[in-house]
């Protein structure tokens, strides 16, 4: 199926008299006849459901259909796009473990890697988006686990060479893992390059109408834990769950049986049934709406980049952005609908002009159906110091501008008329 059916027709398939739209289970348990099927489902919990704190049967359908959307062989929901990126990390690395990242990430995830995972003894090495593979190769050590990077950076919009960051990984026998929630699989399919993991928030525009924050985890199942020896986590007895060895009981997808089973059985960040369902009705309009997302951002950073009242501006499907021909390679259809620019007059001029808009609104959010508005320095991004800004691509006076799926001339009335303001 291609994707347009896909995100219709993927994860559930009623049969003869059953509801046409998968139902909210809104259930935390399940039920067997006896002892011994509870205990069967213990044994190989492939086999059914057994507590909502790490499965449902609402859930169980999206991410059928994420893991189809992204070519992967299984995923699983999180209860937000953070938790996605956190787990993927503790899936594989312990404390003494170190991985490497690029610079170029959302801020909650620099934060995440640089702070957060340092207080738990795991070690993050963050490095240049456009570092030469000699350089991503040069920052792995004997206890590097997994390189991650984004498809399109939030918020400094650079392109990740996915197939140079996925060489430079493989060389050593680890992943690459890729958050492609800008991109979305209608955009960029990160695996057919070489990824061998896929995060998202879906919180973006997955959902699509900042309705539920989400995030999901999706394995590729090409990943050869065995051949890498580096990882005993998944090819030897996990003494927490009766001794499974992941990669024997579940070839198929040993990372993302182990994520649930272990992490999230003791994390618990798992969504409800009803977000879940929300997720799915944003998900069956993706390939509709990305399209258009990508249409109304080209020609509203048209515009912009013709005003002459910016200093820099970075969208890559404009001809003069440094990652136009990545984007053609990675995202031949478009590269969505977030723009970033900086105003003449840095953060103080950047302020008054956000501050003017009148239909594009200022919140934190992006990706979101209506066009909005945000200042990353002074919102997503203010934990972050100057020096991590910049590493980041982040100037303190860049907007970042994501285009809805508004009449694209009513947008761009908008910035007209917050232009003539400074
Ligand atoms: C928003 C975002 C996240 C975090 O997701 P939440 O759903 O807000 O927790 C991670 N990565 C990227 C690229 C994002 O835009």
């Amino acid at each position: 199926m291609k994707i347009e059916t896909q995100v219709l027709h993927e994860g559930y398939s009623p049969k003869n008299g059953e509801p046409r739209v998968m139902p909210i289970y809104q259930s935390t348990t399940y039920v067997y006849n006896s002892t011994d099927a509870v205990a069967d489902v213990f044994d190989d919990p492939t086999l059914g459901m057994i507590y909502s704190r790490f499965e449902n049967p609402t859930t169980d359908a999206v991410e059928k259909k994420i893991a189809a959307l992204e070519g992967g062989a299984a995923a699983m929901c999180t209860s937000s796009g953070q938790a996605a990126s956190m787990l993927s990390i503790l899936n594989i690395c312990d404390a003494g473990d170190h991985f490497i990242s690029s610079s170029s990430i959302y801020g909650g995830t620099v934060n995440l890697f640089a702070f957060t995972f340092k207080k738990m003894g795991i070690e993050c090495t963050f490095i240049d988006v456009d570092a030469s593979e000699e350089e991503i190769k040069a920052a792995i050590k004997p206890n590097t686990k997994c390189i991650f990077g984004e498809t399109i950076a939030n918020p400094a919009l650079t392109v990740l060479d996915i197939e140079k960051w996925a060489s430079a990984a493989h060389s050593a026998g680890i992943p690459l893992i890729v958050d492609n929630t800008f991109a979305t699989p209608v955009l960029c399919r990160p695996i057919e390059w070489g990824a061998d993991i896929v995060v998202h928030s879906t919180s973006k525009y997955m959902d699509g109408h900042a309705v539920q924050v989400g995030g999901v985890i999706v394995d590729s199942g090409k990943f050869d834990w065995k051949a890498s020896g580096r990882f005993p986590g998944l090819t030897e007895p996990d003494e927490s769950y009766h001794g499974i060895v992941y990669t024997e009981k579940y070839p198929a997808a040993p990372y993302i049986i182990k994520a649930r089973m272990q992490l999230m059985r003791d994390f618990g960040c798992y969504p409800a049934a009803n977000s879940s369902f929300l997720l799915n009705l944003g998900l069956e309009t993706l390939a509709v709406r990305m399209p258009k997302y990508c249409e109304n951002g080209l020609a509203v950073a048209k515009f912009i980049e013709s005003t002459g009242k910016v200093t820099s501006i970075r969208y890559a499907g404009l001809e003069s952005d440094p990652y136009h021909a990545l984007a053609e390679k990675y995202l031949p259809n478009g590269v969505c609908g977030v723009i970033s620019f900086s105003v003449k007059g840095g953060r103080k001029t950047a302020v008054k002009f956000m501050d003017a808009l009148k239909l594009a609104s200022n919140e934190v959010h992006v990706a979101d159906i209506r066009t909005c508005v945000l200042n990353p320095a002074s919102a997503t991004h203010r934990q972050l110091t100057e020096e991590q800004l910049i590493a980041a691509g982040i100037d303190p006076g860049m907007i970042r501008f994501s285009v809805g799926l508004e009449n694209v001339n009513d947008i761009i009335e908008d910035l007209k008329q917050a232009f003539s303001v400074i």
